[in-house]
């Protein structure tokens, strides 16, 4: 029995309160998501939002970031301002709600999304891929805390189960 790769206790801040979980549709990973979360100490303590491409979708709303996706993609999908959209109320109710003060945005390895929507998927090594979510997933980080002053951080997930921290950022209390 092999043990899980996960991030040290002192990369980043855990959650003391409730949280949102902000990651992909994939079903390969659905278990390994859970598991991490249980080792974070959020059982029941998590509102989960599932996009397909975690992060990626909120990049066709960026200017930067938009000339990196499929011209089809970003007609069938109305250039994703709504799946933004979406998250973002979702972030706003699970606030209200629940009183959330943490967001897990949870990237993964091979991600089907990412090569439906983006012009450039093929990465040539795991570093590749690893740098293309963080910057998704760092471009959202910095919208949420930006709009909502919550504590967030940024993950990548491999199909073994395997967790990496890509970033985190906490609020600075004055
Ligand atoms: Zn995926």
């Amino acid at each position: 029995m092999s043990t899980l790769i996960y991030p040290s206790i002192t990369e980043y801040r855990l959650p003391k309160k409730n949280i949102i979980v902000i990651s992909c549709i994939d079903l390969r990973l659905t278990d390994d998501v859970l598991n991490f979360l249980h080792f974070d100490n959020l059982t029941n303590r998590y509102d989960h939002v599932a996009l397909a491409g975690t992060s990626v979708s909120t990049g066709a709303t960026r200017e930067e970031h938009k000339k990196l996706f499929k011209k089809e993609a970003l007609e069938q999908y109305d250039s994703f301002a709504h799946w933004k959209q979406c998250l973002y109320d979702h972030i706003a109710i699970a606030i209200a709600l629940h009183a959330i003060e943490d967001v897990y945005i949870i990237e993964h390895e091979d991600c089907g999304a990412y090569r439906a929507f983006l012009i450039d998927s093929t990465f040539a090594s795991w570093e590749e891929e690893v740098k293309c979510h963080k910057k998704f997933a760092v471009a959202l980080s910095k919208d949420i805390q930006a709009l909502y002053k919550l504590n967030v951080h940024c993950f990548m997930i491999d199909i073994r189960g395997n967790v990496k921290l890509l970033d985190t950022a906490p609020v600075i209390k004055p």
